[in-house]
């Protein structure tokens, strides 16, 4: 299979660590405001990933967190503080009903489903590695990693200094913070300071009282449940930097083995009403509404009509033609029998899905196979990306 690397910026051909085995680590939710499509698109993208490999052979572990802390007051932390309710509270609320709205649309639950707030011994453990490699400094009780000492702080996302800057101050990075040597270092531990607010939690540490940083979170969190290298590491692509950069330096900088991810594998962008769908610009879709009038085969049908690292908008009226071609594929190929499962038909699926998992080409194969009333073959190939038997 070849499949796009944001590494390379190349269609790579596809080989496993270990023979037979993969590795996938996925960046999860932060609870809040779940689930809306743009969420459903990247995880039900994965889901059709993982299940394609697992039906060439391989055994899967697949890693995801929720971030219900972080370095930052916002997020969720700031929300039940606003809501006046203890923030994990909120979290549970939140992730409860992301994961009930994913089990919905029959995704493949992670091996490890990790919440941050309970991984911190793994955390603290890193980032005791990084200050023992020379690559971190500790001030006022926080931990900074020093991003002067990583070379190629870039090799992910390919950004100019300047670009950096902007995009971390796009995601509120603590740039103007005067501890630190130069504003990208990374916080790996914030300290919690005498003046915290009572609603941020605080952990123990050997560097003092404080609570992990962002990105820290889930270099941890994967390399404690899949080992310090692993295939595959995904994510929607707004999350190359400062995120998935500061993960790889953090994790290269911690155990010294390159590459900590082999391929780095990112999900377009949902748009609606030509905006990205996000909930200040106030143009969420929220899945549990859409099942009030589309069954979860029909947004599985929508999401993988999309190329997975391509953006699009969210039309209403596709979902309506989805929606109908489900039906009629359910009606046919559960109510009628016929046409066996030709050799020829699955390896026509198999090369469009090794061709960069090409998951629009395959259901217009699946369309074409109903119309010629190959209804086994289309019935295997349905069932294969994901789609529910009823
Ligand atoms: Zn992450």
């Amino acid at each position: 299979m070849k499949i796009y690397n944001s590494l390379t910026q190349n269609l790579d051909e596809f080989t496993s660590i270990n023979p037979k085995k993969v590795t996938i680590y996925v960046c999860g939710i932060t609870p809040y405001d779940t689930t809306h499509l743009g969420h459903a698109f990247t995880y039900i993208s994965f889901d059709a990933l993982i299940r394609y490999l697992k039906f060439q052979g391989f055994k899967v572990t697949y890693t995801q967190n929720v971030t219900d802390i972080n370095d930052r007051d916002k997020d969720t932390l700031q929300r039940a503080k606003e809501q006046n309710i203890p923030w994990q509270n909120l979290a549970k609320y939140w992730t409860d009903k992301f994961l009930s709205d994913m089990k919905a649309l029959d995704w493949i639950k992670p091996t490890n489903y990790l919440f941050a707030s309970r991984e911190i011994p793994s955390m603290i453990k890193l980032i005791q590695q990084i200050i023992d490699n020379n690559l971190a400094y500790i001030v006022n009780g926080s931990v900074y990693l020093d991003i002067l000492k990583i070379k190629d702080f870039d090799k992910l996302s390919k950004l100019s200094k300047e670009e950096m800057l902007q995009k971390a101050k796009d995601f509120e990075e603590d740039l103007e913070n005067p501890d630190k040597k130069t504003p990208l270092d990374i916080t790996l531990w914030k300290a919690s300071g005498a003046n915290q607010p009572t609603h941020i939690p605080s952990f123990d540490s050997p560097f003092g009282k404080g609570r992990p940083g962002w990105h820290i979170e889930c270099s941890a969190m994967s390399i404690s449940t899949l080992g310090e290298q692993i295939d595959i590491h995904g994510g929607g692509k707004d999350l190359i930097f400062p995120h998935h950069e500061a993960e790889i330096a953090q994790s290269e900088g911690a155990t010294n083995k390159i590459p900590f991810a082999k391929y780095w594998i990112h999900t377009g962008t949902v748009y609606y009403q030509g905006e990205k769908m996000s909930k200040s610009k106030g143009n969420l879709i929220m899945v549990s509404e859409l099942f009030k009038k589309y069954s979860p085969n029909a947004i599985r049908w929508l999401i993988l009509s999309n190329n997975w690292r391509k953006d699009w908008e969210y039309k209403e009226e596709d979902l309506i033609k989805a929606q109908k071609i489900v039906n009629l594929i359910e009606y046919l190929s559960f109510h009628l029998r016929g046409g066996g499962t030709k050799k020829d038909t699955l390896e026509q699926f198999t090369q469009i899905m090794n061709k960069d998992l090409d998951t629009p080409k395959a259901l217009d194969l699946l369309i074409f196979l109903i119309d010629k009333k190959q209804l086994s073959a289309a019935k295997k190939i349905y069932l294969t990306l994901g789609f529910k038997n009823y």
